[in-house]
This record gives structure tokens, C-alpha cells and sequence, in this order.
């Protein structure tokens, strides 16, 4: 069996680094000193992307897809994007798309407000059930 090896590098918290090392060396990747300059740079680059990530989001008013509404967001834009595009057969076929995939956006949304709907009805006569035991 081969031995499991670990970086050598120590993390913040004073804890050893889990993560396997490089093949040639005794440190992984992140803590390796020959691939210091590479790290920064890719550091650089995901701060970089944060920003951009920031400043589109704001542009489109869109905040991420964790609800149905922020899903129809994401399908407004694609579809205003696609619209401004000239006209053909790829762009009719994308708008179908996006026009399915809305429905079944909007479906769920329903569903989950009817849902919610029910929920307020029967949660009084639930608790008041509840006491009646
Ligand atoms: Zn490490």
C-alpha cells in the first residue's frame, strides 16, 4: 500500500495542510514556493472575476438563481439578448427554449405560492388540534 502523504505547509488556523503534495516536492500546490508567482496571479485573477462578477450582476440587475424569481431574471435577460440578435433559425429555436423553460419557471412559482397559500389555511387548525389532544 502506498503511504498517504500530506503537504507540509501549515494552514492559518496552525492546523497541517490536508492536501496532497506535488509529485516532486513535499508541499501542495497553494503552499508550494516554486509556484508562488502562479498562485498570486490566480488570486489576482479570481479577485479580478469578483469584480466583474459584481459589476455585471448590477448591470442586469441579476442576483444569482436561489429562487424562482432570480430564475426569471436570469430568462428576461437571455431572452432580451437574444431578441437583439438578427433574425434566424437559432434564434427562433433559443427563444422556444427559453419560452419552455419560463413556463416551467412560472409553473413552480405558482405551484410554491399555492403551497404557501395552503400552508396559512391549515396551520391554525393544525395548532388548534394540536391543543385539543
Ligand atoms: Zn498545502
Amino acid at each position: 500500500m502506498v503511504a498517504m502523504r500530506a503537504c507540509k505547509a501549515l494552514r492559518e488556523d496552525g492546523g497541517r495542510c490536508q492536501s496532497p503534495p506535488l509529485l516532486d516536492g513535499d508541499f501542495c500546490l497553494m503552499h508550494s514556493p516554486e509556484h508562488a508567482e502562479e498562485m498570486a496571479e490566480a488570486r489576482r485573477l479570481g479577485g479580478l472575476r469578483r469584480r466583474r462578477e459584481k459589476a455585471v450582476s448590477g448591470a442586469y440587475a441579476f442576483e444569482g438563481l436561489a429562487d424562482v424569481g432570480q430564475v426569471r431574471r436570469l430568462l428576461e435577460v437571455a431572452a432580451l439578448d437574444t431578441l437583439s440578435l438578427e433574425n434566424s433559425v437559432a434564434r427562433s429555436r433559443t427563444l422556444a427554449y427559453l419560452a419552455q423553460v419560463a413556463l416551467k419557471a412560472l409553473e413552480v412559482g405558482e405551484l410554491a405560492e399555492r403551497i404557501e397559500a395552503l400552508e396559512r389555511l391549515v396551520a391554525p387548525r393544525l395548532e388548534k388540534a394540536g391543543k385539543r389532544r
